[in-house]
């Protein structure tokens, strides 16, 4: 098997959440071992498809260049950079179009979600999101994506995409995989645990931030819903308590089962400290590091750059073939 080339993207919000690190990040730290290359990018350009505002876009950006940085991503292991640097994503975009279903993209769940929460604008940004993010992977003839759960159908589109223009156009393209995580890969809102947690969907108080102070994590954990029951197992009229159980399995890096047979008996209240403790010890690493390198936003500006050129050697040569077999000159 020749090594995946991955590749994969996270909005700048700035509050990226325990979701975000157990269903993504933990997994780009991990595909930096395998991937030949590891390309991880702030999608800063999908952050416009909905309200925002300009100088703070550019302030959580570099929030969420520390936190991943914090978490280990290494520059001199992977490509890491900002989206709007390498201008081979939006022209791709422009180009797939031409292989994108209307039909398509008018059933992304995701869509139907944010539309319905945008109180001014429904953008066509957030509508054609999908496109961009396909131009996102396929620039780099990517193999292996890693997401969560939610991002499923995106990926699914951009396969379908991906065999549309091969089959009329001739092979250009690679047709990606997605990587979900077996345990961990849609963490939910510990207020609402029927939803996930979402940075611009959920509830402050269920939603766990990766820069939270230990104090906070304990308290959204102690208030976290469960149910009228006692017992700490996984079942469907559970959400509130499997959803901790996952939260612990990947915490301490066992299994569900494990987890179930060590709080056999025990109280919601204790198996919720044991929870939270799992969960400052796993980010409270991340927090200290990331106060270390958020204040120097020359030297992230410069990771970012050198990731940039990375990309762009990579991107541009897809563009080219791209260009060329679509009857534009390659260049
Ligand atoms: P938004 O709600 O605005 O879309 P988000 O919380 O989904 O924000 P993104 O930056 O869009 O954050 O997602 C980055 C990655 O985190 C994606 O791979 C996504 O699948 C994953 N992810 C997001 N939420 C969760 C969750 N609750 N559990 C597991 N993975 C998640
Ligand atoms: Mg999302």
């Amino acid at each position: 098997m020749p090594a995946p080339i991955i590749f994969s993207g996270i909005q700048p919000t700035g509050r990226k959440h325990l979701g975000n690190y157990i269903g993504a990040i933990r997994q780009y730290v991990e595909g930096q071992e395998r991937g030949e290359p590891a390309i991880f990018c702030i999608v800063d350009l999908h952050a416009i498809s909905v309200a925002y505002d300009p100088a703070e876009l550019r302030e959580r950006l570099y929030d969420t260049a520390a936190i991943l940085l914090a978490a280990g991503l290494d520059p001199a292991r992977c490509i890491f950079f900002r989206q709007s640097d390498v201008r081979e994503h939006t022209e791709l975009t422009w180009l797939l179009s031409a292989v994108t279903a209307h039909g398509d993209l008018n059933r992304m769940h995701q869509f139907k979600d944010k539309s319905a929460r945008q109180r001014e604008l429904v953008s066509a940004a957030l509508f054609f999101y999908p496109v961009l993010m396909a131009a996102d992977v396929l620039a780099y003839r990517a193999t292996e994506v890693p997401v969560g759960d939610d991002q499923r159908q995106h990926v699914e589109l951009m396969r379908e995409i991906a065999r549309r223009f091969n089959e009329r156009f001739g092979a250009a393209l690679v047709v990606p995989d997605f990587k979900i995580p077996a345990v961990g890969a849609r963490i939910m809102d510990l207020q609402e645990p029927e939803r996930k947690m979402s940075t611009t969907g959920g509830t402050d108080a269920g939603t766990v931030l990766v820069l939270d102070e230990p104090a906070a994590i304990r308290k959204k954990f102690g208030s976290a819903v469960t149910d009228s029951g006692r017992e700490v197992r996984r079942g469907e009229d559970k959400p509130g308590i499997a959803n901790l159980i996952d939260i612990l399995a990947v915490a301490r890096g066992i299994s569900q089962d494990e987890v179930e047979r060590e709080f056999e008996g025990a109280g919601y209240g204790d198996f919720k400290g044991a929870v939270a403790e799992s969960v400052v010890e796993l980010l409270a690493p991340v927090r200290e590091r990331y106060a270390e390198l958020r204040p120097d936003e020359g030297a992230l500006d410069a990771i970012l750059a050198a990731g940039a050129e990375k990309a762009r050697e990579i991107a541009a040569v897809t563009l080219a073939d791209v260009r060329e077999r679509m009857g534009y000159q390659p260049k």
